[in-house]
């Protein structure tokens, strides 16, 4: 908000953060105290949803995910994964594993993940090979950000915050629960988001709880910042949602049976696809003679402005799918259709239960020819 004084702007900001701390500060107690909006025993109280339990993994054989658990490897195939760019990942599937290729690239997943239940399991390469750090390196990078280390730490010294289980740079584990390399270990993985508001000021800090191989590692440590060798950066704002990825470090670490529960927002499920996609979509659209789309770009996020007589408004879009986008704050979605030269041409709005089209607007005489 653009205010014309100092201390306008001052009042406004303290406003603004004092209404978004208590907000927050509202949603924490909610969170830690039971809900007052409900009568102790009461039966009207809608019951917890029911979920049929995973199995647990042996040596031989990953378990079976819990029945709402949204699988990303299974052992088969990458389809809920891509290269940080967004293209096909360059990390093989070997024998039921997916196995880091040296100078490949992290992966990630292509789906948006905030607060969640993860489980994880890796192997470091056999016969172990260097030392510390470079000793079966790669990581669990939770919204891309915040590292939960994985390292082959089995009868090897490194320093405390960069063993297996540390929050890299920040908490070392609580214990050393390591297999040896190339034996299947576990990560259970509870994560809870940082909070920004909406002047994007760090309103609570991401929280993780880990268990190796059953062992408690890290007890809701809250971390820093993002996580980086050799620092400790602050935090920035950044979207609710963000793919999770896995670290190249360069060395062959082996991964088999990833799922995760979402734990707020599951409603919704959202991607990140690459720019080559959401830039089929950029471009003015117009509905009737009353109402003209911008669609453009901001980084791996697409924006629609809206604008018609009298009115000009502008919002963020979220994957759906590769051809459905949605809003956040509105109840819209955008459905792109392309043409048989494989040209986006139009989409359908669907803005608060009703519908329109939308043509696209050529820029040039040959915008549709390539
Ligand atoms: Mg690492």
């Amino acid at each position: 908000m653009k205010c014309t004084s100092s201390t306008g702007a001052v009042l406004s900001n303290a406003h603004a953060r004092f209404t978004a701390v208590w907000a927050l500060g509202f949603q924490l107690i909610a969170l830690a105290q039971p809900d007052p909006s409900w009568k102790i025993h009461d039966t009207t109280r809608p019951r917890p949803p029911v979920v049929e339990p995973g199995t647990p993994s042996t040596p031989e054989q990953p378990g079976k995910p819990p029945s709402d658990a949204i699988v990303l490897f299974d052992g088969k195939d990458l389809s809920a994964w891509c290269s940080l760019d967004g293209s096909v990942p360059k990390w093989v599937v070997r024998e039921g594993s997916l196995e880091c290729v040296k100078d490949s690239g992290y992966v990630r997943t292509l789906q948006n993940f905030g607060d969640c239940q993860l489980h994880v399991e890796w192997a470091a390469p056999v016969p172990a090979k260097g030392q510390g750090q470079g000793r079966g390196n790669s990581g669990v990078f939770l919204m891309g950000l915040y590292e939960v280390q994985v390292l082959d730490s089995y009868g090897s010294a490194t320093y405390a915050d960069g063993h297996a289980g540390a929050i890299y740079a920040q908490h070392p584990p609580l214990a050393n629960a390591s297999l040896p390399p190339g034996q299947w270990q576990t990560y259970d993985i509870i994560f809870t988001r940082p909070r920004f508001s909406e002047t994007e000021e760090m309103l609570s800090p991401a929280r993780v709880t880990v268990l190796h191989n059953g062992v408690l590692v890290q007890n809701h440590a809250e971390l820093s910042g993002p996580t980086g060798w050799m620092k400790r950066a602050p935090y920035r704002a950044h979207a609710d949602k963000l793919p999770l990825s896995l670290q190249d470090h360069g060395n062959p670490v082996r991964y088999r049976n990833i799922w995760i529960r979402e734990l707020s927002g599951a409603g919704q499920r959202e991607f990140t696809y690459s720019t080559n996609i959401l830039d089929r979509y950029v471009g003015k659209y117009r509905s009737g003679d009353d109402l003209s789309v911008t669609i453009a770009r901001a980084e791996s996020q697409l924006k629609a402005r809206f604008q018609s007589p009298g009115r000009d408004n502008a919002f963020f879009l979220f994957a759906e799918s590769p051809t459905v986008f949605f809003m956040k704050s509105v109840e819209a979605r955008l459905v792109f259709q392309t043409n048989a030269a494989g040209v986006t041409d139009g989409m359908t709005l669907h803005i608060g239960g009703e519908r329109r089209e939308a043509k696209r607007l050529p820029k040039r005489a040959n915008d549709f020819a390539n």
